[in-house]
């Protein structure tokens, strides 16, 4: 089994792009700037990395309650965020190869006449003084367009949760500390999108604000820094390619006074996968100020009234999604001929399980076909009648499915298949009748990653 990470970026895109996990968006058209696609088997991975947060969050605690709020919030609450006036990035011009860069990021940019070199680095490089470009996408609302139809596709989820607070008092009997949680699509307008879906101009945000008396905010801070550490390890990543890395004071955001990422070892280096901040009453006050309406917790009993503090676990789906396949992606060999593995984690993996019959006769497809439909009722598993079946194991291996249940003649004299284990390729024969069970069983097991043995 290899033990060495064989990884790369350009690995990994191309595994997507082979296997249907995700592909450069509008590519008839020959694409459009670091916009993606999520294929079929990417569609079912990123939809397990959600309901693994949602688990997580709603069902194996009682303090956090859901929302689905709009894309498109009123305009005035961006002026009460501060992303109107501060949610920017500086911007320089190339005069010479006419190419955009940020700023602060010029040492990850390539020159675009010597791209051996970063913006500035030539004699020829020619930049523009740094100006601030804000990052929101903006539109407009209904049929005429002016300047009081303007609206702006939502920077993060965040704001969506403020502005409903209220509600959340009423309807929902909980009282600080509890949170609120969304997923959905956030918009930048980023300068240097890049590195395949670790930053693109649309994404999908899972968000968090967990609001508690203002005394109590740093130990829930410190909280959710290890309760986010530890989902990202029981999914599977390995815990030397994850690190919490706490902002200094000149990073922080204006609305946070503390506020650590959860960053991953990518092929490119260490990067931010979540933010954790601590965003004090930041919010609450700009929208009660802003709205004029009251947004503090009053408790019934005591008559104590205060605006809650916050904190804000704030992770990226599709960031997730791509740590998830960089850190399960391996290569080795069976029988001497070259293998590449997602070794991730069951509950991630896109199937479970791949229905194989090894001859296409003797009644073995049939047979194959009722034990899939079967085993159907209790995940999602795959049918897959053609071709050699040490290709079908390979062609599964690369999407990741843990198990390979085959159908051979035997199966049809004693009613047996084997199950070929993905990572330690070990083939044991189950009673079809016990298949399901023991199929969940191995489901809900304790899992590590088999890139840490060795
Ligand atoms: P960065 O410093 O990388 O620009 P950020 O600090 O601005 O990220 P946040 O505002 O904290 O990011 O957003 C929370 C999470 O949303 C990030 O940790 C990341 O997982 C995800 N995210 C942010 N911007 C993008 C993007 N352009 N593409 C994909 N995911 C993103």
């Amino acid at each position: 089994m290899a033990t060495t990470d064989v990884v790369t970026m350009d690995k990994i895109v191309s595994l997507c792009k082979r296997r249907g996990f995700i592909f450069p968006s509008s590519e008839i058209y020959g694409g459009i700037g670091s916009s993606y696609d999520y294929g079929h088997y990417g569609v079912l991975l990123k939809n397990n990395v959600k309901n693994q947060w949602w688990k997580s969050l709603l069902q194996e605690r009682d303090d956090v309650v859901a929302l689905d709020s709009a894309i498109i919030q009123h305009p005035r609450t961006w002026e009460a965020s501060g992303h109107l006036a501060g949610f920017t990035d500086p911007l320089v011009d190339c005069r010479t190869c006419k190419l955009r860069f940020r700023a602060d990021k010029l040492e990850d940019a390539q020159c675009g006449r010597k791209p051996s070199k970063h913006p500035g680095e030539t004699p020829e490089c020619d930049l523009t003084e740094a100006r601030e470009f804000n990052l929101m996408f903006e539109t407009t609302v209904g049929p005429v367009k002016s300047d009081g139809s303007i609206a702006y596709l939502r920077p993060e989820t965040a704001q969506g949760i403020f502005l409903n607070f209220k509600h959340y008092l009423q309807f929902s009997r909980k009282r600080p500390p509890f949170g609120i949680a969304q997923i959905g699509k956030s918009f930048r307008n980023e300068i240097t999108p890049g590195n395949f879906t670790f930053r693109m101009r649309e994404f999908e945000q899972m968000e968090m604000e967990f609001f508690v008396p203002p005394d109590d905010a740093q130990r829930w801070f410190e909280h959710w820094l290890t309760e986010r550490f530890d989902w990202y390890t029981k999914l599977g990543i390995r815990p030397d390619h994850l690190r919490l890395r706490a902002h200094d004071q000149d990073e922080l955001s204006h609305y946070s006074s503390a506020t650590s990422d959860v960053e991953y070892l990518y092929p490119i280096g260490w990067q931010e996968l979540e933010g954790i901040a601590n965003r004090g009453d930041f919010d609450l006050t700009q929208h009660q100020t802003f709205s004029g309406q009251k947004l503090e917790y009053v408790d019934t009993v005591t008559g104590e009234r205060y605006l809650p503090h916050v904190i804000e676990p704030a992770a990226g789906a599709d960031r997730a999604t791509l740590a998830f396949l960089i850190d399960s992606y391996d290569e080795d060999e069976i029988d001497g001929e070259p293998r590449t593995v997602l070794r991730l984690h069951p509950q991630l993996a896109p199937v479970k399980a791949a229905v194989l019959p090894l001859v296409r006769k003797d009644g073995q497809p049939e047979l194959a076909r009722e034990i899939e439909l079967d085993l159907r009722e209790r995940m999602q598993v795959e049918y897959d009648p053609g071709g050699a079946i040490g290709r079908r194991y390979r062609r599964q291996d690369e999407i990741g499915t843990p198990w390979a249940v085959t159908v051979d003649h035997q199966s049809l004299e004693d009613r047996t298949v084997t199950v070929r284990d993905r990572d330690s390729l070990a083939q044991v024969r189950v009673p079809i009748g016990e298949l399901g069970e023991e199929l969940e069983r191995r489901l809900r097991s304790p899992w590590r990653s088999p890139k840490l043995e060795g």
